[in-house]
């Protein structure tokens, strides 16, 4: 089994990629739930939500969130309702958040996430990091905000002072999360903001230790190319943690329990940076801008990996 820690959209191209040279069944993906939120009184997972539509087909490639081809007149009319409308949700997407929220009155958030995968015919497993609630809150020039209203609310525009996770210390990893990582082949961590989208899932307690003492090898995919995110406010958000904006930085944030970084072939010249942290670096073109080169970094990814499973891991 390869086990993957995402947010939801680095990460959505990346295990499409992933099931395309790995058979899906094989496959578990921990994904952030440190973004969501309630929306109309619907329980909205964002990235549980890209995880599962990426590995359905039906991920909008356009806007690389919800549905391909979805329309918007629920969210039309209840703005001319009142009611905030400030959040995205189109039609078919809405179907999801009315499905779960109903779901969740008798079952837990993995077992909503799991018959909800099925039923779009995933055959990949996706567990959320928690069935407890950890919010991300991110503290800015305005005050502090919920990492929806930071990000697609204000377009992350606002300057941001640092970022909390509400409530982890008292929550548990869900159910089967501490095993795929302790039970896997390789772990992965997706090419996803590791402030806001990694940072909430190693908040878990117990999964940071889980990432250390596995005997599986840790790689990570760079979400920084060339000195800057591929897209959104990763970099932004790692220079309030201190981490230079350079896969160095990516390197330092994973340092006490990753063995190899995927990283960009332009950024060879940081190289040397990343190795003296302890981590090995392997270079790929990371760049995912179709479906051939999704499957290529995946494999890259994976072909790096293994030979740090049968060395033995070090740390
Ligand atoms: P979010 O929950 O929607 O923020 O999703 P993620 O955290 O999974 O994805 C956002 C991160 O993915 C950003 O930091 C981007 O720099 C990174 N990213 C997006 N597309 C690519 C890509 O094609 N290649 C790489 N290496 N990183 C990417």
């Amino acid at each position: 089994m390869i086990t993957v820690l995402t947010g939801g959209t680095g990460g959505a191209k990346f295990v499409q990629g992933l099931v395309r040279v790995r058979p899906p069944e094989e496959v578990t993906v921990i994904v952030n739930t440190g973004d969501d939120l309630a929306c109309w009184g619907l329980h909205v997972s964002p990235d549980l939500d890209s995880i599962t539509y990426a590995l359905a087909g039906v991920l909008s490639r356009e806007r690389g969130w919800g549905v391909d081809g979805d329309t918007f007149s629920c969210l039309e009319r209840m703005r001319q309702l009142g009611a905030p409308a400030w959040f995205q949700l189109g039609d078919r997407d809405l179907a999801t958040h009315l499905r779960r929220t109903a779901l969740l009155h008798s079952r837990t958030l993995t077992e909503a996430t799991a018959e909800i995968a099925a039923t779009m015919g995933v055959k990949a497993r996706i567990l959320p990091m928690s069935n407890d609630r950890v919010e991300t809150r991110v503290l800015t020039t305005q005050g502090e905000m919920s990492f929806q209203e930071y990000f697609v609310r204000e377009r992350y525009r606002v300057p941001v002072k640092g970022v909390r996770f509400a409530g982890a210390e008292r929550v548990q990893p869900a159910p089967g999360v501490i095993e795929a990582i302790r039970d896997a082949e390789a772990v992965l961590i997706a090419p996803s903001n590791p402030v806001t989208s990694i940072g909430p899932i190693l908040s878990v307690p117990g999964i940071r230790q889980a990432l250390r003492e596995t005997r599986a090898p840790v790689a990570a995919v760079s979400p920084i190319v060339g000195g800057a995110a591929v897209s959104g406010p990763a970099g932004e958000l790692m220079k309030t943690q201190g981490l230079p904006v350079s896969i160095a930085g990516v390197a330092q944030a994973y340092q006490d329990f990753l063995d190899v970084l995927i990283a960009d072939q332009r950024d060879r010249t940081y190289a040397g940076e990343v190795e003296n942290s302890g981590v090995q670096v392997a270079f790929a073109n990371t760049i995912m801008d179709s479906d051939p080169a999704k499957a290529e970094l995946a494999g890259a990814a994976l072909a790096a990996v293994m030979p740090a499973r049968a060395a033995g891991r070090t740390r």
